[in-house]
């Protein structure tokens, strides 16, 4: 079997690798001068590699079933274990978190190049695809390369050339095209784990605060999502997990009225209502009480904000105002002007629908003999891992089921 790779991201590399070990000849494009560019940034140079909890429900993917199928198929134990084959051991943290035990992404890229080069993958570096063309029983590919334009030809082709985040890291999505013109649809690019724009109004002053919260997004009286972790407080809105994990849902309705409401006490309410309840009648003052779980910062300025003396002992604050503080602290809401550029997302949404890949093989279903995975598919998990392990996982199926005859 002759099968080209377009993309030597993370599903792009590992499809080579369970191609090349299963005895088919693989050539591998990468319009980079190196592999894994992208995956070098990941996880803030430490590459967070999966996560315990990445099952079906956790992504956002039009068909549960689809995701589920894909999983099960080459879910978490088997990445690991496809890991430490070349090399990579990982550990994970408390929450579940796995990072490789080095906490390099650059080893993890170093892993796979030299994975690569051990299986026989021939590397196309510097060498940008431009068209897929039917070409007898397979595929002719078009690439650029020097200035120069080349084709070759192959029996099978595996599309893993992402989607159009981040694109000074190599995806930018012009390969969209030619699987439209091959018959795929293509569902409109959005941002995704990005950053969100919005007002802070009177949470101004906590411009630079980070806050582990929970956080919803709604459209009136519909909440459109909710998550939990952690915020940056920035000077055109929020960033961090809390909301980029929102911010498919908020690119999804662009121009209409969102709102996000904040909960910062998500991760401590039953500690809070305690000691609440307990010091209710004593000389404790209200600025203490809120600085047991929030920095001093943010206790004040929600202080300010519902207008109560931070020096004010428990035993004389007013019910009403105690109300309105707590009320307050579980739900803020910030006006959502929308997202952050590609430029600043983790992932993009949109693509190819899954619905037009076998999740089995990840083959095409209006193209025999294409495979599409990774990113270029319409598929986005949460912060935490969970968009390596279905490159991964996407990617090893497509291999696999390509070097199949
Ligand atoms: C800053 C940042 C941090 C992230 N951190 C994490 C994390 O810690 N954990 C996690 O799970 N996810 C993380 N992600 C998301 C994760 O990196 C992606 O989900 C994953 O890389 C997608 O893999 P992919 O193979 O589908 O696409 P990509 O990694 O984008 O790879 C596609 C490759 O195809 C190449 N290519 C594109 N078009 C062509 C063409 N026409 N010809 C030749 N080559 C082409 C590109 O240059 C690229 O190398 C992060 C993303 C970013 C941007």
């Amino acid at each position: 079997m002759n099968i080209a790779i377009i993309g030597a991201g993370a599903s792009g590399m590992t499809a080579a690798l369970q191609a090349a070990w299963r005895g088919a000849r693989v050539v591998l494009f990468e319009r980079n001068a190196a592999v894994g560019r992208k995956l070098l940034v990941t996880g803030s140079g430490r590459c967070n590699l999966t996560n315990d909890a990445a099952r079906a429900g956790a992504y956002a993917c039009a068909d549960p079933a689809w995701m589920e199928t894909l999983l099960s198929g080459f879910g978490l134990r088997d990445l690991l274990d496809m890991l430490a084959e070349i090399g990579v051991l990982a550990r994970k943290t408390p929450d579940g978190w796995y990072y490789p035990i080095s906490e390099s992404a650059a080893a993890v890229v170093d892993a796979f190049a030299s994975a690569l080069e051990r299986a026989g993958v021939h590397l196309r570096l510097e060498s940008q695809v431009t068209a897929i063309r039917p070409r007898g029983a397979g595929f002719g590919v078009h690439y650029l390369r020097g200035g120069r334009e080349a084709e070759e030809p192959f029996e099978r082709v595996i599309v893993a050339a992402g989607g159009k985040a981040y694109p000074s890291l190599g995806s930018r999505g012009e390969l969209f095209a030619a699987l439209a013109e091959l018959g795929h649809t293509v569902l409109p690019l959005r941002p995704a784990l990005a950053p969100v724009l919005a007002e802070l109004g009177s949470l101004k002053p906590l411009q630079g605060q980070r806050l582990d919260v929970g956080a919803s997004l709604w459209r009136g009286s519909q909440r459109l999502a909710a998550t939990r972790g952690n915020l940056i407080f920035t000077e055109w809105g929020l960033n961090g997990p809390a909301v980029m994990d929102l911010s498919h849902q908020v690119s999804a309705h662009a121009g209409e009225r969102l709102e996000l409401s904040l909960d910062v006490l998500a991760f401590c309410q039953a500690e809070f209502d305690g000691l609440l309840a307990a010091r209710r009648a004593s000389d404790l003052p209200l600025r203490v009480l809120l600085e047991a779980f929030l920095p001093p910062k943010v206790a004040l300025t929600y202080l300010k904000n519902n207008r109560l003396d931070p020096d004010l002992a428990l035993r004389q604050a007013s019910e009403g105002g105690l109300a309105r503080l707590k009320a307050a602290l579980n739900d803020t809401r910030l006006a959502v002007k929308g997202v952050r550029d590609f430029e600043y997302c983790q992932v993009s949404a949109g693509g190819v629908p899954v619905t037009e890949a076998d999740p089995r093989t990840l083959e095409s279903l209006r193209v025999p003999g294409l495979h599409l995975c990774g990113e270029t598919l319409d598929v986005v998990g949460p912060c935490g891992g969970y968009n390596l392990q279905y490159a991964f996982s996407s990617g090893a199926l497509a291999g696999r089921a390509a070097a199949r005859k």
